[in-house]
C-alpha cells in the first residue's frame, strides 16, 4: 500500500479552518437520518454553532481535539517547539468556548459538543457509534441531562455501572 504524504502546516491549517469539514458532514448525515432538521454554522447564534436544531433549542459544536483541547486526549498533544506561542493560542481558543457556552446557556440553548476523536471512533466501531448515537438523542431530546459533558466520557460510566 502506498503511503499518504503528510499535509503540509499551510494545508493542515486550511483543513481546519474551513468549514464543511469531513467529521462535521458525517455527523449532519447522521443526524438527517436520525430525523433532525437542523442549521448549519448558525451565525445568528454566539459561537455560530456547527449545528442547530431549533425544534430541540440544541446547538452542536463538531471540535477537533487539537483546538479546542479536548481533555485526556491523544490527539490534543502539546507542540514542543514555540510553547508560549500555543500556550496563548490554546488559552484564547478554550477561554473563547467557555464564554460561548455561557451566552447559550443563558438564553437556554444546551450545547452539545463532538470531538473529532469520537467521530474517528464512530467511523471505525460500529458498536461505540450505535451507543453514542444513542446517548447523542438523548442529549438533543434533553430525556437527561447527563453528568459527564463528553458523551465518550458519559458512556464509560454507563458501562462501568453496569458491570
Ligand atoms: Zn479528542
Amino acid at each position: 500500500m502506498k503511503k499518504k504524504k503528510p499535509l503540509t502546516r499551510s494545508q493542515n491549517m486550511a483543513r481546519i479552518k474551513s468549514k464543511n469539514t469531513k467529521p462535521e458532514i458525517y455527523i449532519r448525515k447522521l443526524l438527517y437520518k436520525m430525523g433532525y432538521r437542523y442549521r448549519v454554522n448558525y451565525s445568528r447564534l454566539p459561537g455560530t454553532p456547527d449545528i442547530f436544531i431549533l425544534k430541540y433549542n440544541t446547538a452542536i459544536f463538531v471540535n477537533g481535539c487539537f483546538w479546542h483541547r479536548h481533555e485526556n486526549c491523544k490527539i490534543a498533544t502539546f507542540p514542543k517547539t514555540h510553547a508560549e506561542y500555543w500556550e496563548k493560542k490554546f488559552r484564547r481558543n478554550v477561554e473563547r468556548d467557555i464564554k460561548v457556552r455561557e451566552k447559550l446557556f443563558e438564553m437556554d440553548i444546551s450545547v452539545i459538543t463532538i470531538w473529532e476523536c469520537e467521530i474517528n471512533k464512530m467511523q471505525r466501531n460500529e458498536e461505540y457509534k450505535e451507543k453514542y448515537l444513542k446517548i447523542l438523542k438523548d442529549r438533543i431530546e434533553r430525556v437527561f441531562n447527563y453528568e459527564e459533558e463528553d458523551i465518550s466520557v458519559q458512556m464509560e460510566i454507563a458501562e462501568e455501572s453496569m458491570q
